[in-house]
């Protein structure tokens, strides 16, 4: 995962070569704030005992707690943890929330366990990382592999530990505990806001629109949906297990009917079966990888055919196969703008439980709209008048929010006579 790290840090110093930027802002942008690496022992079910590496890194703080969320994948490591940390902090300064940028992970395959001695890995991250979280600290939240109940167990852990209810301190959790109506939906219907709001930018005046969509969890699949009752066409979905295509366009609810009781895509009855890959390479208007990071990389990005592709997982495209799809002319949307719906909400479920409230779906609905909207435009507003590729003006965008910040905490530089 050393290349994820080496790419955030690439497109960091592309973007600061068109922001107008000072070097106590750069350099404090090199290294994360803290990182902490923690072994979580488990008594496991048969009565043996596992310890599992679980990471937590703050990556900047300076608009604001951080905030991310934790993934469980057997591959998390100290790199991926700092490199999505990272990106976090461009995301929320991306969306102008009052927050840093933080992620952690757990390295297990939840597959593997039973849901008791999932609860137990959970409880167990929490408890080895109490120390380094709060409401105006760092605040978790969801992320690949982890949803509802694990947030539940961890913020009734950390209460437990602390003795006292704190429900700001973790967001993604139940409703009856403090969530937010719309949590779950968020990342999806964020990406949906903001292709909606590109799409005669990037597609021009394309009638039923056709999109593949790699990744089949919480966002690719309530994407599908979105997509389909807006007039795509989805043609082809994978998972890591399957894809199905068709040409006219897929029934996506049958399709995840098939996932949600079986838990993949394999043998669904929808469609026609393809090789996981060719997904990747189908020609479409839009590709839309939801998975992971590095999806598409220096030896498949030139055969991507699509002509745009929106980012929906973190980091799905390599920078070597950011460089193969713009001489291609292949246009990208980051994910840095088309996944910020979660962060969006999650900001909301914080302010909720600061407040003692309840918000309803309603209000969830017009602010993440209001928000998605005017940072989108105000991203393609900076590509068009820098000349810049969307990516490159999401990332400038941020970064000169977040200079701006961290020039008012005291840039002697910046001192002048008062008055
Ligand atoms: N995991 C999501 C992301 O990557 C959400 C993070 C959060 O809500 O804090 O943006």
């Amino acid at each position: 995962m050393r290349h994820l790290l080496e790419d955030a840090e690439q497109r960091f110093r592309e973007a600061c070569e068109h922001a107008d930027l000072s070097d106590d802002a750069i350099q404090r942008l090199r290294i994360p704030e803290a990182s902490l690496k923690v072994s979580i022992p488990v008594r496991m079910d048969d009565g043996s005992l596992r310890t599992f590496a679980g990471y937590r890194v703050r990556y900047d703080s300076t608009r604001g707690p951080a905030k991310g969320g934790i993934r469980f994948h057997p591959k998390v490591s100290a790199d991926e943890v700092t490199a999505l940390a990272f990106w976090m902090t461009f995301k929320t300064a991306l969306m102008d929330l009052p927050f840093g940028g933080g992620k952690g992970g757990v390295a297990v395959d939840p597959k593997q366990l039973s849901v008791a001695e999932l609860e137990r890995v959970s409880r167990g991250y929490i408890a080895a990382i109490a120390d380094v979280i709060g409401p105006d600290l760092d605040v978790p939240a969801t992320d690949v592999a982890t949803n509802e109940l694990v947030m539940g167990w961890m913020v009734h852990e950390y209460g437990k530990i602390h003795r006292r209810h704190e429900p700001a301190v973790i967001t993604g959790k139940p409703l009856p505990l403090g969530g937010i109506p719309g949590r779950w939906t968020a990342t999806a219907d964020g990406s949906f806001l903001v292709i909606r709001e590109l799409a005669d930018r990037v597609l021009g005046d394309t009638d039923a629109p056709s999109a593949a969509i790699q990744g089949f969890g919480n966002a690719g699949a309530q994407l599908a949906t979105l997509l389909a009752e807006d007039g795509w066409r989805v043609v082809a979905v994978s998972d890591s297990s399957a894809a199905v295509h068709d040409a006219d366009g897929l029934d996506v609810a049958a399709v995840r009917a098939h996932k949600d009781d079986t838990g993949s895509l394999a043998g669904c009855p929808v469609g026609e079966e393809l090789d996981r890959d060719e997904v990747l390479g189908l020609e479409v208007d839009a590709l839309i990888p939801s998975a992971l990071e590095g999806a598409i990389h220096e030896a498949n990005a030139g055969d991507v055919r699509a002509a745009v592709l929106f980012e929906v997982a973190n980091g799905p495209v390599t920078a070597a196969a950011d460089r193969i799809l713009d001489d291609a002319g292949v246009q990208i949307v980051p994910d840095i703008l088309v996944n910020a719906g979660g962060v969006t909400v999650s900001w909301f479920e914080w302010i909720q439980n600061r407040q003692g409230d309840r918000w309803t779906r309603d209000t969830v609905r017009d602010r993440l709209e209001e928000r998605i909207v005017a940072e989108t435009r105000a991203v393609a507003r900076l590509a068009d008048e820098r000349d810049l590729p969307l990516r490159t003006a999401a990332y400038v965008h941020a970064l000169e929010r977040l200079t701006d910040a961290m020039d008012a905490t005291g840039n002697e530089a910046l001192f002048g006579d008062g008055g």
